[in-house]
């Protein structure tokens, strides 16, 4: 399926090529997400993840660093030639994260925020539009729909898993979503392997899946030291693993004439 091609800072997503996404859940400290950043890039990644505002579902958990967080993720693509994708959690933060950010990600929990789907539309930036956890593939659609009556056609989609019933996983992968919603849409789907499974060793082999299925891409935790990570340890990758992962893809996506998704390790 050949979804519309989206530009985001020299990059493209969507058109038939399989691009990957990888960095932490959370940006901690320089140190952390330069190494990410480096490690991800030679390993074929082509956008650096990093979130700054984080949507955390307990209080106490660590909320990200802000602008701080904005700055050295931005510092951190520009010195290994990625663009950089991070959530922006509400409308009165949409200029301040797209002063630096090259994708706006809208987060799984504010899907149907409609105040905030408008201002990132009007921002102009491509959007990463994850799908709500209890949201339809229709309800999905249409809050795409949304933001593209808003002015901005711009749009990646990401299925990152819903909740069912199931508890042996953070989340249940609808992965029939992603050819669905490619051809209700003709955007671009991505899939995310952390959230929709909150396991580490159950990433590879759905993002093998994914790139059988079709989708566009991935977005896929990575951290240097995954069990002191802040957030979401448990579900990113070591830098190895995803390395593993990547040569994993190819012959998934060989076959399909699709890009390599993996640049040698020198
Ligand atoms: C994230 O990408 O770190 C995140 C919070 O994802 P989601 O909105 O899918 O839960
Ligand atoms: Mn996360």
């Amino acid at each position: 399926m050949n979804t519309r091609a989206i530009r985001a800072g020299g990059c493209v997503v969507g058109g038939g090529d399989f691009v990957v996404i990888a960095g932490p859940c959370a940006v901690e400290s320089e140190t952390q997400i330069m190494r990410t950043a480096e490690a991800v890039a030679l390993r074929g990644a082509r956008i650096l993840r990093g979130g700054a505002f984080k949507p955390r579902t307990s209080p106490y958990s660590f909320q990200g660093l802000g602008e701080e967080g904005l700055r050295l993720l931005r510092k951190a693509g520009r010195a290994f030639g990625l663009p950089v994708v991070t959530e922006v959690m509400s409308d009165t933060l949409v200029d301040i994260v797209a002063e630096y950010a090259d994708i706006l990600q809208i987060g799984s929990r504010s899907m149907e925020n409609y105040v905030l789907l408008d201002a990132v539309a009007r921002s102009g930036k491509p959007i990463l539009m994850k799908r709500g956890m209890t949201s339809t593939v229709e309800e999905y659609a249409a809050a795409a729909q949304f933001v593209m009556e808003h002015g901005n056609r711009n749009i990646i989609l990401c299925e990152r898993g819903i909740r069912t019933f199931g508890t042996a996983t953070r989340n249940t992968c609808d992965i029939v979503a992603v050819p669905l919603l490619q051809a209700m849409t003709g955007l671009p789907v991505i899939l995310d392997p952390s959230h929709a499974t909150g396991r580490r060793d159950l990433i590879p082999p759905l993002a093998c899946a994914a790139a059988a299925i079709g989708a566009d891409g991935l977005i896929v935790e990575v951290h240097p030291d995954p069990e002191r990570a802040l957030s979401d340890g448990e579900q990113s990758l070591t830098f190895d693993q995803f390395e593993n992962m990547m040569a994993g893809l190819e012959r998934y996506l060989q076959g399909q004439s699709r890009a390599p998704a993996c640049a040698a390790v020198g």
